[in-house]
């Protein structure tokens, strides 16, 4: 008797797939992260409320020292984010070419309440580009490349201004409804248009931070939920089913 492979884990090989085709590396890292790799190197500030009790998990008993000589604790990776500086790191380690062109597709967490949107435990996918000619009009190329292949159908994205501390200028990705095409239906609320994820040039501090000269190299970086992009793809409309091991859901797929 076979088994089946979860429709997380499957959308995760599909998405590594349409990376790869674009020449994006695929990798992944410690879920268990430290302070530096999870924050500070990804320019949040320590007074910054995503540092909060109340939003994510930190461990116990688990404090080492920071690159100068600070004490540094661990966390649950809020975000698949930390593989940017990771990866910045070991291509100046290694001494390796750029440019750096990776998807890391992973698990996250954060301390929340569980509703039918909201897990503790989720999925997310970062794509980090990292090259002197990195610009937002190929960023946005790769984003709507990504979504056209993922949902079987060629799509636009539009971005709209916004904050995040490790890119500048950030952008909320908007993408094109892929059920209606933009005329509007129920999925889309009527809008024609799915928030989906965020993106943005890599801000400066973030790539020197990894050991990149801001001088000469500029990155972008995208973001978005892989579990959203499951429930969007097969009309789930509780993410918790995605999680509860019910046979009759993965059996599905
Ligand atoms: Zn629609």
């Amino acid at each position: 008797m076979t088994g089946h492979l979860h429709p997380i884990t499957l959308a995760i090989a599909r998405i590594s797939d349409i990376f790869s085709k674009m020449g994006f590396d695929t990798v992944d890292g410690p879920e268990l992260e430290d302070e530096w790799h999870n924050f500070d190197a990804l320019n949040v500030p320590a007074d910054h409320p995503a540092r909060d009790m109340q939003d994510t998990f930190w461990i116990k008993d688990r404090r080492g020292l920071n690159k100068l000589g600070g004490e540094v604790g661990h966390v649950l990776r809020t975000h698949t984010s930390n593989m940017q500086i990771r990866r910045m790191e070991k291509y100046v380690a290694e001494g390796k070419e750029l440019p750096i062109a990776i998807c890391c597709p992973g698990k996250t967490f954060r301390n929340e309440a569980t509703d039918a949107t909201h897990e503790a435990q989720f999925h997310q996918v970062e794509m980090l580009y990292v090259a002197k000619d990195a610009s937002l009009s190929m960023m946005i190329g790769v984003i709507e490349k990504f979504f056209s292949e993922f949902f079987g159908t060629d799509l636009v994205v539009r971005l709209r201004s916004s904050y995040f501390p490790f890119v500048e200028p950030g952008n909320e990705v908007d993408m094109q409804c892929f059920k209606c095409k933009g005329s509007g239906c129920n999925i889309c609320k009527q809008t024609g248009w799915i928030e989906i994820g965020g993106a943005g040039m890599v801000h400066p501090k973030v790539l020197e931070a990894g050991g990149i000269n801001s001088s000469d190299y500029r990155g972008f970086a995208f973001g978005c939920g892989i579990d959203r992009m499951v429930m969007l793809k097969y009309g789930i409309e509780d993410i918790r089913l995605l999680y509860s091991g019910d046979l009759r859901v993965v059996n599905q797929f």
